[in-house]
């Protein structure tokens, strides 16, 4: 930190983007603040076995790998404020980041509050959340040898994921409210032509029944008729969408669309220089804890460029080099 109380890089979300970004900073001599969230941690808090990060031949929980992202950043000084980040103002540096009434000031900014899986909104969804109720199927899939699974969704996610899920369990279902697909149509003919494949159209899940363990059937209720049925699942894999965490920035960073911010190909760079954004709120794509993490290392690669660079900062000057041939 600067005498004047501004920091080298502020990292904005504490999931596998964020931590890494703040790993690598904080071993630049960066000093990194993570502003990481009052629900520290991510998508990867809700998940429960991870299988597959590579570096862990038997599992891990993913709330136990989030402590040792942090742990790892924290050990090289990075240091966490465990609140939400309420105001930002990029228009000038230092860049201003607020929680509630407290100011926070840097050179550096980067953005890693990830993206979240859009909920059913349901009864028993988040009761039996981890116990049955998912919402990724490469995480989750080989959870449910020989099983049955309802998948919700028509679009491209949800004939991924039953697909995905074809390889595991005895039979996937893909209930969807509509009769027609927002799904391309070759994603739709594959999963028509996979035996294992069922669809169930025009209904929505209305409610998740289960017992203490896991759950076991889903209502469904027709959005033609309202007539009401179960239907036996072990699993419930809600595949409706994600939304970025970008509220507070998109009238502030060039977006998408659907509100993903855009960054320079191959790079982390925002449109605003000195921003720049990783993880799940710029990728629609990939979504893994793995592809968030190379990218929060490319986020704290890029920060420390600019700061050496445009700066003359003489720490990440010093450490630019050895990050590069060091840490690939
Ligand atoms: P999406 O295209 O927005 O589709 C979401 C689906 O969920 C829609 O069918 C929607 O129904 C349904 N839905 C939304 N809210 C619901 C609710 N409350 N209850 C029941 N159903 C609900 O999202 P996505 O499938 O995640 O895809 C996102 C983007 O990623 C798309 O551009 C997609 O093409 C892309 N993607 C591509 C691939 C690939 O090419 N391999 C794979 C995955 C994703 P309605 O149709 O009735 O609105």
């Amino acid at each position: 930190m600067e005498e004047n109380g501004v920091r080298d890089v502020i990292v904005i979300g504490g999931g596998p983007a964020g931590y890494t970004a703040a790993l690598y900073a904080a071993r630049a001599n960066l000093h990194p603040l993570v502003i990481e969230g009052f629900q520290w941690g991510g998508q990867l808090m809700i998940t429960s076995d991870v299988e597959n990060y590579p570096g862990y031949p038997d599992g891990v929980l993913g709330p136990t790998m989030m402590e040792e992202f942090r742990r790892q950043a924290g050990r090289f000084g990075a240091e966490f404020v465990t609140d939400d980040v309420t105001r930002v103002d990029l228009s000038e540096r230092p860049f201003k980041v607020w929680v509630g009434d407290e100011l926070y000031t840097a050179e550096a900014v980067i953005v890693a509050t990830g993206a979240s899986a859009r909920k059913l909104g349901v009864r028993g969804e988040r009761e039996y959340q981890g116990r049955g109720v998912t919402y990724c199927a490469v995480c989750d899939a080989a959870f449910y040898p020989d099983k049955d699974v309802v998948v919700v969704g028509g679009g491209d996610s949800a004939m991924e994921e039953a697909l995905f899920l074809t390889k595991f369990a005895r039979k996937v279902t893909i209930v969807h409210r509509r009769d027609e697909f927002r799904a391309s149509p070759i994603m739709v003919d594959r999963a028509r032509a996979n035996d294992k494949i069922e669809f169930v159209l025009n209904a929505v899940v209305e409610d998740v029944v289960g017992d203490e363990r896991s759950i076991n059937e889903v209502r469904l209720r027709s959005t033609v008729d309202d007539s009401t049925w179960e239907l036996p699942a072990d699993g419930l894999f809600v595949a409706i969408g994600h939304d970025p965490n970008t509220s507070l920035f998109l009238d502030q960073l060039d977006h998408d669309e659907a509100g993903y911010l855009v960054t320079e190909p191959g790079s982390t760079r925002t449109n605003v220089e000195g921003v720049f954004a990783v993880g799940d709120v710029v990728d629609h794509t990939y979504r893994q804890a793995i592809t968030a993490a190379g990218s929060g290392c490319m986020g704290a690669l890029d920060a420390e460029r600019f700061l050496s660079e445009r700066h003359g900062h003489p720490e990440a000057a010093l450490t630019a080099p050895r990050a590069e041939a060091a840490e690939v």
